[in-house]
């Protein structure tokens, strides 16, 4: 299995060999300043499966665990579309909604579910949660 997640405008791709080692979804805060929406979801591949193409920019910020995430985004377009949990160096965690596949697997924990928005739906783990970063 072989997939590419694309910016919007398609000039940043990450190609991701295999399947993911995780799906997590995410409700906290700076995840919805981040995407503009009300949750991320992340794809969590190793290092080595992953190829990146194309131009980005990056933003570091602190996550709530005490650890740095360095997100890298379109200059043009805007989109994130990978970052790096420094807590997790093997990983790359990559946007899923920027291989616009809604067969793509879904998430199998969320986080920070206390900032959930009420509406969204509970996500049943199908193993304990725990943040990535
Ligand atoms: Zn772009
Ligand atoms: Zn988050």
């Amino acid at each position: 299995m072989e997939r590419t997640a694309t910016c919007v405008c398609g000039q940043l791709t990450v190609g991701c060999k295999g399947e993911p080692a995780r799906v997590s979804l995410c409700h906290c805060l700076a995840c919805q300043k981040r995407t503009g929406s009300t949750y991320g979801i992340a794809a969590f591949f190793r290092r080595e499966d992953v190829e990146l193409k194309g131009r980005a920019r990056r933003f570091m910020r602190s996550s709530d665990s005490g650890y740095e995430v360095t997100f890298h985004f379109c200059p043009d377009c805007g989109s994130t579309v990978f970052w790096e949990p420094h807590r997790k160096v093997d990983m790359i965690a990559v946007a899923v909604g920027a291989f616009a596949d809604p067969a793509f697997p879904p998430p199998s924990q969320a986080v920070y579910e206390e900032h959930r928005h009420p509406w969204v739906s509970i996500i049943h783990p199908s193993r304990p949660a725990s943040p990535l970063w």
